[in-house]
């Protein structure tokens, strides 16, 4: 169960944490705080923007942490509630997962109130925050062993939703939407999203568990464009440039897609995230680990499609992506 330090009603800028009550080795009994500030403006809607549900995903923490330090209450209409750093145990360890419990905060909804500790922070978003939320936005950064194409990622599913979520892709306004069939994951906070009736979005900003400026400034800009599309703000700052026309790309996490290692080894990729890329075209080199006179093997790509994703580390393990693609498709 956790507790929020500050009335996320008052009017204002404020800053405080929710409370997650934890007891292990480290923690004899200690509060956790996951950092969130709330800027309300008064009667309008209520947006939702977090980052750091994988805690090594760093471009989006910092785009948010920019924002929340950059929103003005006198200029927003309606409420921004911002957790920039959503799963802050894994964020403290530089870690994808909890080391509190080793679950994947994106795949643990709806959580539960006295369940473990990533559960608890799923059960307080879907429970308590997101009915009170009209839109949200969570941004990722492939993390340590993945980097992306820069792009807004959603779930397409029938229904209502669905024209708000294209109408926010268009806003946020990244050159590549990653278009995932729902449901892929219910246990996600976008699969949340979908079951509680909040359109919603996120992204795929960079990667590497790297801090660099252009990923950072593209979440950012994404994230301005948004707030005046959804009506909070009238105007974006006058650094933040217009989006982009955005193009769809289905993405899908079957083998028939990715590029796997076949052994473990030193692996030399010989595409970069966005080309496009043909059936039997070469992915990469990899040097087997265990047998330095063993020339490299050479791994292709299986199907045509484009690069949406690729390994941000040398060494891989048997069985580990090497590279994602996806599909165009119109939508
Ligand atoms: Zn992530």
């Amino acid at each position: 169960m956790l507790t929020a330090s500050i009335d996320l009603d008052a009017p204002g800028k404020h800053h405080g944490f929710l409370g997650l009550i934890h007891s292990d080795h480290r923690h004899a009994h200690s509060v956790i705080p996951i950092p969130v500030s709330v800027v309300n403006g008064g009667d309008g809607p209520t947006v939702l923007i977090t980052a750091g549900v994988h805690g090594d995903e760093y471009a989006g923490i910092a785009a948010v942490r920019q924002l929340i330090a950059e929103l003005d209450p006198e200029a927003v209409t309606g409420r921004v509630i911002l957790l920039p750093q959503l799963n802050y145990p894994a964020c403290l360890e530089n870690t994808r997962v909890s080391p509190l419990d080793g679950e994947n905060l994106n795949r643990v909804f709806p959580g539960a109130a006295n369940g473990s500790p990533t559960g608890q922070i799923a059960h307080y978003l879907e429970e308590t925050l997101l009915p009170q939320v009209d839109f949200a936005v969570d941004l990722h950064s492939g993390g340590t062993t993945a980097r992306y194409v820069p792009s807004g990622f959603l779930y397409r599913r029938d229904g209502d939703l669905m024209d708000a979520k294209l109408a926010a892709a268009r806003a946020f306004g990244l050159a590549t939407t990653l278009v995932v069939d729902a449901p892929i994951s219910a246990g996600s906070l976008l699969g949340a999203c979908d079951r509680t009736g909040v359109p919603a979005i996120a992204a795929e900003i960079s990667g590497g568990a790297t801090l660099e400026r252009e990923p950072i400034a593209a979440g950012r800009a994404g994230l301005y464009r948004l707030l005046v599309h959804w009506g909070v703000l009238e105007t974006a700052p006058d650094d933040v440039p217009a989006g982009v026309e955005t193009s769809y790309v289905r993405l899908a996490f079957g083998p028939d897609r990715a590029v796997v290692a076949p052994v473990s080894g030193l692996v030399v990729p010989q595409q970069s995230i966005g080309d496009a890329v043909r059936a039997g075209e070469v992915a990469a080199r990899l040097y087997p680990m265990e047998d330095q006179g063993a020339p490299p093997l050479t791994l292709h790509f299986p199907q045509d499609g484009v690069v949406t994703s690729m390994i941000a580390r040398a060494d891989v393990r048997r069985g580990d992506f090497v590279y994602l693609t996806g599909v165009p498709i119109d939508l």
